[in-house]
Parts: structure tokens; C-alpha cells; sequence
């Protein structure tokens, strides 16, 4: 199973990035080339029938899977990235973190309008960083049309959070 196989890989690290935190790390994952490919093909599995036009990943870890899934799916991957870091026009996003703020950012040309966008990051905590991703697409003329997770932190809510943005969420270890 794969969420087993998730499980078994990853680990935690108590204490990062601040204290009492505890740390899913998902680089572990990564040293794993046969998981790799089970994961991509588990969401490829999930995502049968759906009409996806492009994928968008968070940055930096929704980097991972996001262009590998994206070029299984046959469709463009386009990054999230936070400010200041993509060189053509942008249009940004800023949202809430516990304590300040963040921006994300992505480029005006990502896709063309009316296009249905996958959502893709490594991990769905609070789901913050994916409703922001998910506004900005919204502002971007796009429609989140599903989300996949290879991590999901089941009590910090994030499912919840995004459930009422139309789109299958999928998470393939909580
Ligand atoms: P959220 O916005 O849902 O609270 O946090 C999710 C974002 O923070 C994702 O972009 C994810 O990469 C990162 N993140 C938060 N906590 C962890 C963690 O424990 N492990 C990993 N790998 N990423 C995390």
C-alpha cells in the first residue's frame, strides 16, 4: 500500500524549522526511486477521467512531484513561487501565516484562461499556502478543478479548509 510505503519513508524531525515543531521530512521519500514512481503513478491512478489542463506546484517541494505528474498527465506544470522569484510578469497572492505574512506569486501567462489547474504540494498542513495558490488562480482567470498531496497533517485541519473549493482532494498518506 502506498500509503504504508509513505509512511515508512518519511521522518520526523522534532524541533524544525522552530521549536515544538514537529517536522514531516519528505527527503527521505526522494532517496526512494521506485517509490518515487509509485506515488506519481498512485495519483495518475486517482486522477483517471478528470479533465486537467495544467498542473501548478507549490513551491519548493510541490516542485517534486508537480512537473513528474504533470508530464505522466501529458499537460504543462507551472510553478507558485514565492515573491520575487519568477523573471516574467507576475500577479501575487498574500496570505496569512501565524505570525506576519507570505506572498506567492505566478507569472500572468501560467495558462490560459478558463483552464483547469491540479493543485500540487508535498504536504497539506493548516492548507494556507494551498487556498492562497488557489485564490491566485481564481485571479488568474483558472479553476482549481482538484488537489494532490503526498502528506497530510490530518489535525491541523487543512482538508477542511479546502473543502469548499470545488475539486477532489486527494492525499495519499494522513
Ligand atoms: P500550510 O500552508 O498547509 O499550513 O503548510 C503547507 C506548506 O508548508 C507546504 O508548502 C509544505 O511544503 C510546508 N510544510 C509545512 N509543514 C511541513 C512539514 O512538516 N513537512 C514538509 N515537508 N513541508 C511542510
Amino acid at each position: 500500500m502506498i500509503e504504508q510505503q509513505i509512511k515508512a519513508a518519511i521522518r520526523d524531525i522534532p524541533d524544525f524549522p522552530k521549536p515544538g515543531i514537529i517536522f514531516k521530512d519528505i527527503t527521505t521519500i526522494l532517496k526512494d526511486p521506485v517509490l518515487c514512481i509509485n506515488i506519481v503513478d498512485a495519483f495518475v491512478d486517482q486522477l483517471k477521467g478528470k479533465q486537467i489542463d495544467v498542473v501548478a506546484g507549490v513551491e519548493s517541494r510541490g516542485f517534486l512531484f508537480g512537473l513528474t505528474l504533470a508530464n505522466r498527465l501529458g499537460v504543462p506544470f507551472v510553478p507558485v513561487r514565492k515573491a520575487g522569484k519568477l523573471p516574467h510578469t507576475v500577479k501575487q497572492k498574500t496570505y496569512d501565516l501565524e505570525y506576519g505574512s507570505a506572498v506567492i506569486e505566478m507569472h500572468v501567462d501560467a495558462f490560459e484562461p478558463g483552464a483547469n489547474v491540479l493543485l500540487h504540494d508535498d504536504l497539506l498542513a493548516t492548507g494556507g499556502t494551498i487556498t492562497a495558490a488557489s485564490e491566485l488562480i481564481n485571479e488568474l482567470g483558472g479553476t482549481v478543478c482538484g488537489f494532490t498531496f503526498v502528506v497530510g497533517l490530518g489535525f491541523l485541519g487543512g482538508k477542511e479548509k479546502i473543502a469548499p473549493i470545488n475539486g477532489d482532494i486527494i492525499v495519499l498518506a494522513e
